[in-house]
Formats: structure tokens, sequence, C-alpha cells
């Protein structure tokens, strides 16, 4: 009975020191990583999202179906939208004709 007592103290012991010694890796690395961290550059800092230009809704050519953003689309009838004045006059000449 005594060494199944001893055994589970040192069972206890024996985690507490592997979670101890892990918490200090871990803080350790952490400020290791905070000194190499270069300092921050002047000014705001620009991310890839603020560098690109703002997203823009894409929409749809009714003719062919090809996907382009609003401001380059060909405005027509009915709000519908074409990617050329060929696709617009197209689709306006065959919807007229039938
Ligand atoms: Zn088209």
């Amino acid at each position: 009975m005594r060494n199944i007592l001893l055994l589970l103290v040192l069972l206890v012991a024996g985690t507490w020191w592997m979670r101890y010694n892990e918490r200090k890796r871990n803080t350790e690395r952490d400020e290791r990583n905070e000194q190499r961290r270069p300092p921050p550059a002047h000014g705001p800092r620009t991310t890839v999202r603020e560098a690109l230009p703002p997203a823009e809704r894409m929409v749809q050519c009714i003719e062919c179906d090809t996907y382009l953003p609003e401001s380059e689309a060909v405005g027509g009838a009915g709000g519908n939208h074409f990617c050329s004045a060929a696709h617009r006059n197209a689709y306006l000449t065959r919807e007229h004709r039938v």
C-alpha cells in the first residue's frame, strides 16, 4: 500500500514538474520572440488589405455570363449588365426579334 502511495506522489510530482518546465520554456520563447521582433515602422502600418484598391461589386454579363467589375460593365435596359457594347447590342437585337 505504501508503495502505491509513493508511486502516486511521484506521478503527481512528475506531472507538475513537466508542466512547470513547459510553462517556463514557453515564457522564455515568448520573450525571445519579443526581442527578435523588429521595431515598429514609422507612421501608420499599411496592411495588404489597405494597399489594395477597395473591393468592387462584380456583375455578370447577361449575354456571355462573364463576371466583371461594375465600373467596367456596360449598362443596359432593365438593370442588365454587359461586358461590352457588342454583347449589349447582340442581346437587345435578339430580345427585340423574339
Ligand atoms: Zn458578355
